[in-house]
């Protein structure tokens, strides 16, 4: 470790932390040990910190005494991580309505606004505390550990503010962040990136997948490649063809992290880049089905998350939207964190059909991967027994085409599903500026 390094580690870290009434250099210490626990450990942890949690909650919470009566409960004195799943799934849609019986009265320290990113069209404000922010800041230090970086380390970030802030700008020249925006990635915007991480000699880069998958094209595009030694991916989906060109052009191995823009760190993967591992520390992972049951191992569902911390505003069994699987085999790495699948998209990303087929967004980027003459395509299902696909041709398209992707399309399901084309001259962008490439309206 460099001098400056060290210094940023072991003085500015701990004195930040101070001057901010955080924990985050202890709380990475705590996580640093945490990682490698025995199950054991790990369980006997969260089932502590889950009574704690659901003790609180029924407690305090206007929302969650009404759910103590409906799940007929007397005491809540006995909760334990197994009561967990009878609580309700806590949908977008009953944070807007509830609104502040889902609010700690007794709390009385400062609150943070999250907002999630709105991919699905619904923007929900969750309310955060310290303790919160603290394991989450240091969840993240820990996953970009896994990446080889260490705290100061000169690295490039693209990211969704235009404007930092004077205490973000700040941090930023102290931790030697260079911060761009993930918009408006114009030709001459990713220059500026490239001779910025030439001229500052950046090993590190970290953003949005779609935003440095961008970066890599724009490179490749050049004929040139440059050398990194972790690139950290999140927001987005990180196709596989993504991975590829970043891993390609930056010669480096890319590092994905799941995270949701509610204030919380959910996985990441580790120095043996397969699975994604489960912040067990601070959260409690679940996949279910489109019933809410636990989904087995190995099977695709949606995610939902309960924060362990209970802060101002507990999160019990939060619906995530999105979707990936629980993976059967440990991690080479030796961690007993639990592995989750890459995320496999929201779970309007993928086409469900009325015999339980799940054709995943990637399953169509590799089809069409195969197709240069279609240029953009967009699948829409709005009935289970059917799906669209709109499609903007290149010169060189011939309409034969289409029946060998309907082909490839009906032989990767059981269910007869209906296959229409729809020439179209351009696919728009999501008010997010981000390209959908699924849009189902049936429910997974
Ligand atoms: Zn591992």
């Amino acid at each position: 470790m460099q001098a400056y390094q060290f210094f940023c580690q072991n003085l500015i870290l701990p004195l930040s932390d101070l001057i901010l009434g955080q924990r985050v250099s202890k709380t990475l210490k705590q996580l640093r040990e945490f990682q490698w626990n025995s199950l054991d450990k790990i369980n006997s942890y969260r089932d502590r910190k889950v009574h704690l949690l659901l003790t609180k909650a029924t407690e305090r919470i206007p929302y969650y005494q009404d759910v103590m009566k409906t799940l007929n409960l007397r005491s809540n004195s006995m909760l334990s991580y197994d009561d967990l799943c009878r609580f309700p799934i806590l949908e977008k849609q009953t944070i807007r309505e509830q609104g502040d019986r889902l609010i700690d009265p007794r709390f009385t320290g400062r609150r943070y606004k999250m907002m999630s990113s709105g991919s699905t069209g619904v923007q929900t404000t969750v309310w955060s505390d310290i303790a919160s922010m603290n394991e989450v800041y240091a969840t993240q230090l820990l996953f970009w550990e896994w990446g080889g970086f260490k705290l100061a380390d000169r690295h490039l970030q693209t990211g969704m503010s235009v404007d930092r802030g004077a205490t973000k700008k700040l941090k930023d020249m102290i931790f030697r962040c260079n911060y761009f925006s993930a918009f408006g990635l114009t030709d001459k915007h990713l220059q500026l990136m490239l001779e910025q991480i030439d001229r500052k000699k950046i090993e590190f880069v970290f953003g949005y997948a779609s935003s440095i998958y961008v970066l890599a094209k724009y490179l490749e595009s050049i004929g040139e490649t440059r050398q990194l030694r972790s690139v950290f991916t999140w927001g987005d989906s990180l196709f596989p063809n993504f991975r590829q060109v970043i891993e390609r052009v930056f010669r480096c191995k890319v590092s994905d992290c799941y995270g949701l823009g509610e204030g919380l760190q959910c996985a990441a993967q580790c120095e043996i880049h397969d699975g994604l591992h489960e912040a067990m520390h601070g959260v409690v992972l679940e996949i279910v089905d489109s019933a809410g049951n636990p989904c087995p191992t190995g099977e695709i569902g949606r995610v939902i998350v309960t924060r362990l911390e209970h802060g101002c505003m507990p999160l019990i069994r939060y619906d995530t939207g999105d979707v990936a699987s629980f993976l059967l085999d440990p991690c080479p790495c030796g961690r007993k964190l639990r592995l989750l699948s890459r995320i496999q998209g929201r779970a309007t990303d993928i086409v469900s059909t009325p015999y339980g087929d799940r054709l995943i967004v990637h399953f169509f980027t590799q089809l069409f991967e195969m197709v240069p003459q279609i240029r953009q395509f967009q699948v829409r299902q709005e009935q289970p027994d059917r799906i669209r696909i709109l499609y903007v041709a290149s010169d060189r398209f011939e309409v034969g085409l289409l029946d060998g992707l309907k082909k490839q399309i009906q032989m990767n399901c059981k269910y007869p599903l209906q296959v229409d084309f729809v020439p179209v001259s351009d696919i728009p962008l999501e008010r997010s500026n981000k390209r959908r490439f699924v849009i189902s309206n049936v429910p997974l």
